[in-house]
């Protein structure tokens, strides 16, 4: 597994593509690896072939693996289990023998030339599942593209044929003169999904970096201020971290459902599906969506916690971590809006008040902690058994609250000097920029401690344990006050 220790994790494709090129077959890697994509669109089914050429024919049967579930989608998706139809031959179309080992592994008789086919049956409306239908293909890619002998480090080229009709590929994958697309490795692969068609596309140039909006119901898109908004709260991050960490960034925002997902460089989201918001709220929450999705780029694929990269698409990775990931991602959706002069003070209390009251008159918060709720999200991310509220909590709630808090705390330990701005800064610095890997749980509480110029037993215990939060002890030095009666916070004049 490679680690991007840089701030160009993505500009690095280009230069690691041409390595590949240089290296498929020819030494630096003891084999080539390509796909060929295709679709039949009638029947919801990607079609894909893909070509194993080892170097020589000592190594055995080889190993090929689909990943059972996709880095920012904590749950189990079993991705083999839309898969039909795999067949394996050798060059001269002879079959070549193989057998499945497990749930996601096909182990076939190798050859001079391995070719393995197989159909991924995609009709999921789940922002971590593909779908084919009429003349749209939108590929999570953890689904579709299998890797060989356990390596995910290998790099990989990609040819998609595309239906007569179809006439563009939004992704962030680069593309060479020919179409042909390249990974530098899987990892980037499996972070970088597509959204394939007729779709409506436009790029626009921010600060030095090309940014795709690829719509599946872009009517009206244009009469808002959608995309003018997003670039404002995207100046504001690039203000806390000194810049972005991709060369261009894109935008998969599909039709009407729910649900996105992060990527290095790219978001995919399930949107309202139209673009003339009823109210103001509609419109700032749906803008917040894009932001939360944007503001991982830093927040859980930068800053992240240890054991979320280099990944086993095997199994779950547990951390007790998705809090900061989430919970600090859900605050600062809003407060940099505010920041930008996208939305009032106002609106962003209400919007953290709203948390509030969900947590707090929520059962569940005597029952689990923020940091167990990270920790078994695994069980719990589609568990809708009757009990929820009254057992468990959601770091998407509290986690955001204690967003506010870390702020206020800070802020109130250093006299306004500090916030959680520099917190996440100096995450950012030390271990995505200065160490190329995560933080561990102590690393994080070291540095907020570092940051904070003190002991932050107080918050240790908010996070660890079910202690309830004493929220105007914490938030009145910083001129905020919260009325219990309604749970609402508002500015102290
Ligand atoms: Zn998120």
């Amino acid at each position: 597994m490679k680690l991007f220790p840089s701030l160009t994790r993505l500009a690095a494709i280009a230069a690691a593509s041409i390595v590949a090129a240089a290296c498929s077959g020819s030494g630096g890697f003891s084999y080539s690896i390509a796909y060929d994509i295709s679709f039949q669109s009638d029947d919801h089914y990607i079609c894909a072939e893909m070509t194993y050429v080892p170097e020589n024919l000592d190594r055995g049967d080889v190993r090929f693996s689909l990943p059972v579930w996709a880095p920012g989608y904590y749950v189990i998706v079993d991705y083999p289990k839309y898969l039909t139809d795999f067949a394996a031959c050798d060059s001269s179309g002879k079959p070549l023998s193989w057998r499945k080992s497990g749930k996601n592994v096909w182990i076939v008789e190798t050859a001079d030339t391995v070719k393995v086919s197989y159909r991924i049956y995609a009709d999921a409306w789940s922002i971590a599942e593909s779908r084919v239908q009429g003349d749209i293909a939108f590929i999570a890619p953890n689904g579709v593209f299998m890797y060989a002998d356990g390596d995910t480090d290998h790099p990989v080229d990609i040819t998609f044929r595309l239906p007569e009709q179809w006439t563009r590929i939004s992704t962030a994958l680069p593309r060479d003169g020919e179409g042909v697309f390249h990974a530098p490795d899987f990892d980037v692969l499996y972070d970088s999904p597509m959204l394939i068609g007729n779709h409506y596309s436009r790029t626009y140039t921010h600060e030095g970096h090309d940014y795709e909006f690829a719509l599946e119901t872009p009517e009206g898109f244009e009469d808002t201020p959608m995309a003018e908004d997003f670039f404002k709260f995207v100046s504001q991050c690039s203000l806390i971290f000194g810049g972005v960490p991709y060369d261009s960034y894109h935008l998969l925002l599909m039709r009407e459902g729910r649900g996105g997902l992060e990527h290095q460089a790219s978001q995919a989201c399930y949107t309202a599906g139209k673009w003339d918001f009823a109210t103001r709220e509609e419109y700032l929450e749906e803008l917040r969506f894009f932001c939360h999705e944007y503001f991982h780029n830093y927040n859980v694929k930068a800053i992240r916690p240890i054991e979320l990269g280099p990944f086993d698409y095997d199994r779950e990775v547990f951390t007790p971590m998705l809090w900061v990931s989430e919970g600090f991602t859900c605050y600062y959706e809003s407060l940099l809006l505010v920041r930008a002069g996208v939305q009032t003070m106002e609106e962003h209390l209400d919007y953290l008040s709203g948390f509030i009251r969900d947590l707090e008159t929520s059962e569940g918060q005597k029952h689990m902690s923020l940091r167990q709720s990270s920790y078994d999200i695994w069980l719990n991310f589609f568990n809708t058994a009757a009990n929820g509220r009254d057992v468990r909590i959601s770091y998407y709630v509290k986690g955001p609250v204690m967003g506010l808090v870390f702020d206020a705390v800070i802020r109130s330990m250093t006299c306004d000097e500090r916030c959680l701005d520099d917190l996440m800064r100096l995450l950012y610095d030390r271990y995505y920029k200065g160490k190329g890997r995560g933080f561990t749980e102590g690393e994080f509480w070291t540095a907020a401690e570092e940051v904070a110029g003190g002991v932050l037993e107080d918050l240790r215990l908010y996070v660890d344990t079910t202690r309830e939060l004493d929220y105007n002890a914490i938030l009145e030095p910083v001129g905020i006050t919260l009325d219990s009666n309604g749970w609402v916070l508002r500015a102290i004049e």
